[in-house]
């Protein structure tokens, strides 16, 4: 497992060279053990893996569903795997190799014992969930079995039996303006000055959005740019705004809020020229904590079911119509991390915790 790890992490799977040959390593793992795994490949880069561990079928399937793919890292040296004082450093060691590799090779183990099991185990580790969650869509809309009984997902909760988390809306505010020589700014328009507009406004707006267990919705502006010298009227500015929502928030209405603070400006000011762009949009997650999945998981690994802060791609897997847990190896603060690693006992434990879910729920 450990090896499997260190090979996922030299299998760069960052964004701008695709998935595929992390994808080809687990494959290679799978087959060692006489697994049949299948690579779905498009735009030659981007890649999903996909292995099923067949069974009796008296019981419904287990599945489980990770991302291939890693953030960037500013050093190249995170992707020469590093072991040290019991633990595994490199990019995706714990955001999600780990995870993969210790649900891999929970599988391979059964795989190669030629275990019994009556209900079938499916593992797929997808493209993209750092970015466009590509790999996801494609694979819930050609996914086909109906009879699976729980989904889970090995992202790192620190062992936490995660049900709940919050969606996230990434939105950017352009303003445009007109340049000049800022000796004559009557002559442009300022779009640093529109921001300012857009800003005062929107700070007055409260984002409304509650849950029991998840707290309220949040709204952060996290990123301003604009202007090209001291001297000029600036014709451009951009910002960034990270807004959490939570389970059930329709996003249609967040984002009607914003364009009517910017059509309420341009009525008062004609020269505010603005456009809103989503950049990224993901759901929240709330699984029901009184279905079987979740109560047989609750008593197999003595834990409760947990929220937490951060969100994953889990939510596309809600059109499986399923319950789903987020449940695997490492801390998540580690995560993105430039000194991002996880503990070898951890992995171990992670195996041997799906293990126990494999013989509980499906022997
Ligand atoms: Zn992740």
């Amino acid at each position: 497992m450990n090896s499997l790890l260190k090979k996922l992490i030299e299998s760069k799977s960052t964004s701008d060279v695709g998935e595929i040959s992390c994808a080809r390593v687990l494959a290679d793992y799978f087959k060692s053990a006489g697994l049949k795994p299948k690579i779905d490949i498009w735009d030659k880069t981007r890649a999903n893996i996909t292995v099923q561990l067949k069974s009796t079928a008296e019981k419904p399937a287990i599945l489980f569903v990770g991302h291939l793919d890693v953030v960037p890292a500013d050093n190249p040296e995170m992707f020469r795997p590093l072991e040290r004082g019991g633990k595994i450093f490199g990019r995706g060691a714990c955001d999600m190799k780990g995870g993969l590799a210790a649900s891999a090779s929970a599988i391979v183990e059964l795989a190669k014992s030629k275990t019994k099991l009556k209900g079938d185990i499916i593992f797929s580790a997808t493209a993209g969930e750092e970015t466009d969650s590509s790999g996801i869509r494609k694979f819930v809309k050609s996914f086909n079995l109906k009879n699976i009984c729980g989904i889970i997902v090995p992202e790192p909760t620190d062992f936490e039996l995660v049900v709940a988390h919050r969606g996230l809306l990434w939105l950017q505010i352009n303003t445009t303006g007109k340049s000049a020589h800022s000796s004559m700014p009557h002559l442009g328009i300022n779009a640093i000055d529109s921001m300012r507009l857009f800003l005062n406004e929107l700070s007055k707006f409260k984002i409304r959005g509650y849950n029991k267990l998840l707290g309220k919705a949040s709204m952060s502006v996290n990123k301003i740019s604009g202007g090209k010298a001291s001297n000029i009227v600036p014709d451009y500015c951009s910002t960034e705004i990270d807004i959490r929502t939570v389970p059930g928030q329709d996003i249609k209405n967040i984002i009607e809020n914003i364009n009517d603070i910017i059509h309420r400006i341009k009525k008062i000011s004609p020269d505010f020229q603005a456009q809103l762009n989503i950049l990224r949009h993901a759901g929240a997650l709330q699984t029901d904590i009184n279905t079987k999945f979740v109560k047989e998981l609750t008593k197999t690994l003595n834990k409760e079911p947990k929220p937490v802060p951060f969100t994953t791609d889990a939510p596309y897997l809600t059109a499986l119509n399923t319950p789903i847990v987020v449940f695997g190896p490492g801390l998540p603060a580690l995560c993105h991390k430039p000194n991002e690693h996880i503990k070898i006992k951890d992995l171990k434990t992670a195996a041997l915790q799906y293990k126990k879910i494999f013989m509980h729920l499906l022997k």
